[in-house]
């Protein structure tokens, strides 16, 4: 075990073992008055101990139950990023606390304290069960505290949230952030990483996923590791990750305008079922036409209009409706203005609109606008009834 009190003072055996005077004085003591700093601890006299093939530390002179010698048999590996952590919090000047008591035998990591704000910082392995992740979410949530993980892994810069184990995913889905950080174990560099919980229209999700995938990812340094906005962080994590989204944005919004051009498509689409909107029907045969030397095969459907005519018929539909709420919000007073573009971002679902800002309001909605999937896009419309 790492730690010890004598005298009522805690004592690290690693700090001990640092100095000649200080082992000497421990070593007078060890066995006497070397306390297990676990005040439930049913056997309480330690030894002090450090030969040559291990590193110091204390153990107990009894066998007893003791939840922080429980708690100090996890792989060293845990112990030794706590306190690289601690360190590197500690020299940030923040307020942090290690291996703290709080919870029903069991000892916290970390507690970071931001004003009024508290963070566990938990670390863990694949090991960690199902149970006792909500056993200690159930804890927390109850003292006020928030929870958040630090997976011991080895780093991933792809990853799927179905491909991943249990607390990966449980993260990854935590509804507040949707953050997950991982510490390689070779490297021991950190990885932060954040879910994409937008919804896009269908027909891009593949395209999407292919190009930016559904997970953001950005590497750095343990000692980077800060405070952002009361919550854990890599420096500039969330512009980064906004900037992520509005690529993804400008994506589908590039292909949304290539699909509002009333060019010719071929018919392959039609044929797999595709469908514009909410018009989906099934085709009801098949027509070849012939213009400009080049033939061309359309399909017809059960109201006798062809596939390019009921692509041109949505794209007209929607940007006419499109064309009538932009019209009716120039009409709406500033606050109201501002109202209704604060429920088009919510239920788009960004975390961040900060590349908007600088735009005035009309073109912030209409922008947004542009991008809601048609179902998001009527409850904006009712909204402005
Ligand atoms: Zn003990």
């Amino acid at each position: 075990m790492e730690r010890a009190k004598w005298n009522d003072l805690e004592i690290s055996a690693t700090d001990i073992a640092s100095d000649y005077q200080k082992e000497a004085e421990i070593r007078k003591v060890s066995g006497k008055e070397l306390i297990c700093p676990d005040p439930e601890c049913e056997s309480p006299l330690l030894k002090y101990c450090h030969g040559e093939k291990k590193s110091a530390y204390f153990a107990h002179l009894h066998d007893g139950n003791c939840d922080y010698e429980q708690f100090d048999r996890q792989p060293s590996i845990l112990r030794e990023i706590r306190y690289q952590l601690y360190e590197s919090f500690k020299g940030k000047g923040y307020d942090v606390e290690i291996e703290k008591k709080i919870l029903k035998h069991h000892y916290t990591h970390l507690i970071l304290k931001d004003g009024e704000k508290k963070i566990a910082v938990e670390l863990g392995d694949k090991t960690v069960s199902y149970s006792k992740i909500t056993e200690f979410e159930s804890q927390y949530t109850g003292l006020g505290i928030s929870c958040k993980w630090i997976v011991v892994d080895e780093i991933n810069p792809k990853i799927r949230e179905d491909s991943v184990y249990f607390l990966k995913r449980y993260e990854l889905n935590r509804s507040t952030e949707n953050e997950l950080f991982v510490i390689d174990v070779n490297t021991r560099k950190i990885a932060q990483y954040k879910m994409d919980m937008r919804s896009y229209p269908p027909q891009y999700i593949v395209a999407l996923n292919k190009k930016y995938g559904q997970i953001f990812f950005m590497q750095g340094e343990i000692e980077d590791v800060c405070l952002e906005d009361k919550h854990l962080s890599l420096p500039g994590f969330s512009l980064k990750y906004s900037a992520w989204l509005e690529q993804k944005s400008q994506f589908v919004e590039e292909k949304e305008k290539r699909k509002l051009i009333p060019v010719h498509k071929s018919s392959s689409g039609a044929e797999k079922g595709f469908a514009y909107g909410n018009m989906q029907q099934k085709p009801a045969s098949t027509m070849i036409s012939r213009s400009n030397g080049i033939t061309r095969q359309s399909t017809v459907f059960e109201d006798g209009l062809t596939t390019d005519e009921r692509a041109r018929q949505y794209n007209a539909k929607r940007l006419k409706e499109i064309e009538e709420l932009i019209e009716k919000f120039r009409n709406f007073s500033q606050y109201r203005q501002n109202n209704v573009l604060n429920y088009a971002k919510k239920i788009m679902e960004w975390q961040v609109f900060s590349s908007l800002e600088e735009m005035p309001l009309e073109e912030q909605f209409a922008k947004i606008l542009r991008m809601l999937p048609q179902e998001k896009f009527n409850k904006v419309k009712r909204q402005m009834i």
